[in-house]
C-alpha cells in the first residue's frame, strides 16, 4: 500500500476568505485535473499526486473561479511547486495582491473642488523628526506631493498638503497605527511605570520586536550550516569578503543585530514573514553577508555603465539615481541628508549602519516602475504582473512597498522586484525556506 496522505488546497479570495465551492483545474507539468472545492473551499490530493520528488520535480498552477470571481485570464496562479513539508496550502486569487502603489507627480487626475488634509510645520520640526511623528509612509507622501526633498528645510508656517484621499485612507488604520507605530511592543516597568520595551521572547514569533544578538546569531549560523561551500570560505564570519571596507571591528554580530534591528523598524519591516523576506534577499544579494558590493574584479566593475554607481549595501543601490524618483544614490544621499553621493559614493561599502540602512530605505520605498513598465512586466511568467492598479492615480511612476508583497510569501515577485530578473531564484527561495525554519514559523508564527 502507497502512502496515502491527502494534502490539501484552501482557495482564497483577496479578502482571505475561503472561496465555497469554487471550480478549479489543477495543472500538474502540463496535466490538467478540474473539480470543485468543497464548502470550505478545499480541496483534497493523494500526496503523490503533486508533490516534488528528488527524482520528479512537479510544477503546479492553479486556476480557480467561481460567479463572483469569473474565470479570466488572471484567474491562474503563477507557477509553483508544492512546499515542502506543507500538508496544506493557501491559493490566493491572483489578481488580488493589495499592492499599495504610491503616485508620484500626480497633479493633474486632481478634480476641480476638493478638500485638502495638510500638515502645518511647527517650529523645529525636521524631517526624521516627522517620520518619528508621522511614519515614514505620510512623509513620503508629503514629501512627493509637495515636492520636496530631505535636502529642503521645513519653514514653520508652511502647509505641506497630503495627497487626495490621503487623509481618508489613512483613518482607518489610525488606530492599528498607534499600537504599532512604534514597531516595538512596549509595557509599563514594574519598579518606575516608564515604558520599557517587552523582553523578547527566545524562540517566539519575530513580530514587531527586536532580534536578539543570539537570535541573529543562530539565524545566520543556520544559513552558512546549510551551505557547506559557503561555510567552508565564510565560517560564520561577517562582511570578510575582499572587496568590502566595512572594518572587521564593525562586523559583529552585535552591531549588525543592532543595525538591523534600526533598520526593520524604521521601513516597517516587523513582520516575521516581512523579515524572512529581507533576509533572504539580503543574504543573497549580499553573498551570504559577506560584502556590501558588487562582487567583481575592478577592471570588471569599471566596465560597468553605472560605475562608479556600482551595487552598495545588502541589496545593493546601483545607478546615479538622477532621475526624478529614481532609487539610486542621489535619492538615497538626499534621504540621508548628504549631497556628496558623487564624492562619497563608496559610503555604503565601508559604513554597515547606512550599509543596512539603504537596504531598508530600498525595500520600503520600493523599485520604480513606470505605469507602463508595472502593466507591461510580464512576470514571471507571461500572464503578467497582477497587481491591483489604480490607474487613474498614476500619471507617471510608481512605486511598490516591498513589504506588501512579502505579506503575501511570493518570492518570485519580490525577486523581480529587488533583482529586476530571476538571476538566483533557487538560492533565494531555498533562504527564504531555511530562515522559516530558523525562525520556527509555521508553529511560532502567530498572527496568520
Ligand atoms: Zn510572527
Amino acid at each position: 500500500m502507497v502512502n496515502e496522505t491527502l494534502y490539501s488546497i484552501i482557495f482564497l479570495d483577496n479578502e482571505r476568505n475561503p472561496i465555497p465551492n469554487c471550480y478549479f483545474e489543477l495543472t500538474i507539468n502540463g496535466h490538467v485535473i478540474t473539480g470543485q472545492a468543497n464548502n470550505y473551499g478545499e480541496v483534497q490530493f493523494n500526496r503523490q499526486l503533486v508533490e516534488s520528488t528528488p527524482t520528479e520535480y512537479k510544477e503546479l498552477n492553479l486556476t480557480f473561479w467561481n460567479e463572483k470571481f469569473p474565470k479570466t485570464e488572471h484567474s491562474t496562479t503563477d507557477s509553483f511547486v508544492w512546499p515542502e513539508g506543507k500538508t496544506s496550502i493557501k491559493a490566493l486569487m491572483p489578481d488580488t495582491y493589495i499592492i499599495n502603489t504610491r503616485s508620484i507627480l500626480n497633479e493633474d487626475d486632481e478634480p476641480q473642488e476638493y478638500q485638502r488634509a495638510y500638515y502645518l510645520v511647527r517650529k523645529g520640526d525636521t524631517w526624521s523628526g516627522l517620520e518619528a511623528k508621522l511614519g515614514i509612509n505620510k512623509v513620503e507622501a508629503l514629501m512627493f506631493h509637495n515636492r520636496m526633498k530631505y535636502s529642503d528645510q521645513l519653514v514653520e508656517g508652511t502647509k505641506l498638503y497630503y495627497p487626495l484621499g490621503f487623509r481618508t485612507k489613512k483613518e482607518k488604520t489610525e488606530k492599528g497605527e498607534k499600537t504599532n507605530s512604534s514597531s516595538t511592543k512596549q509595557q509599563r516597568s514594574q519598579e518606575n511605570g516608564k515604558p520599557i520595551e517587552v523582553a523578547s521572547k527566545r524562540g517566539g514569533c519575530f513580530c514587531y520586536r527586536d532580534f536578539t544578538v543570539e537570535e541573529i546569531k543562530k539565524i545566520i549560523y543556520q544559513l552558512r550550516d546549510f551551505e557547506p561551500n559557503v561555510k567552508r570560505t565564510l565560517g560564520y564570519s561577517l562582511f570578510s569578503a575582499k572587496n568590502c571596507n566595512i572594518p572587521n571591528s564593525e562586523a559583529t554580530y552585535e552591531n549588525f543585530t543592532k543595525e538591523l534591528n534600526i533598520a526593520m523598524k524604521k521601513y516597517d519591516i516587523d513582520t516575521c514573514l516581512r523579515k524572512i523576506h529581507f533576509l533572504a534577499q539580503c543574504y543573497h544579494e549580499s553573498a551570504h553577508f559577506s560584502t556590501s558590493q558588487e562582487l567583481g574584479s575592478l577592471e570588471y566593475l569599471r566596465g560597468k555603465s553605472y560605475y562608479p554607481y556600482i551595487g552598495r549595501g545588502l541589496i545593493q543601490l546601483t545607478h546615479s539615481g538622477e532621475r526624478i524618483g529614481e532609487i539610486g544614490y542621489k535619492q538615497y544621499f538626499e534621504y540621508i541628508g548628504k549631497n556628496n553621493y558623487k564624492t562619497d559614493y563608496s559610503l555604503l561599502n565601508r559604513d554597515l549602519h547606512f550599509a543596512v540602512d539603504a537596504s531598508g530605505y530600498f525595500w520600503k520605498r520600493g523599485k520604480l516602475l513606470s505605469a507602463g513598465n508595472l502593466l507591461g512586466a510580464r512576470y514571471p511568467n507571461s500572464r503578467g504582473v497582477k497587481v491591483n492598479y489604480q490607474k487613474t492615480k498614476v500619471s507617471t511612476h510608481t512605486t511598490i512597498d516591498i513589504n506588501l508583497v512579502a505579506d503575501d510569501d511570493n518570492i518570485y515577485q519580490v525577486t523581480f522586484l529587488i533583482n529586476g530578473g530571476l538571476n538566483g531564484i533557487k538560492e533565494r527561495i531555498s533562504y527564504v525556506n531555511e530562515l522559516k525554519r530558523a525562525f520556527n514559523y509555521e508553529i511560532n508564527h502567530i498572527n496568520k
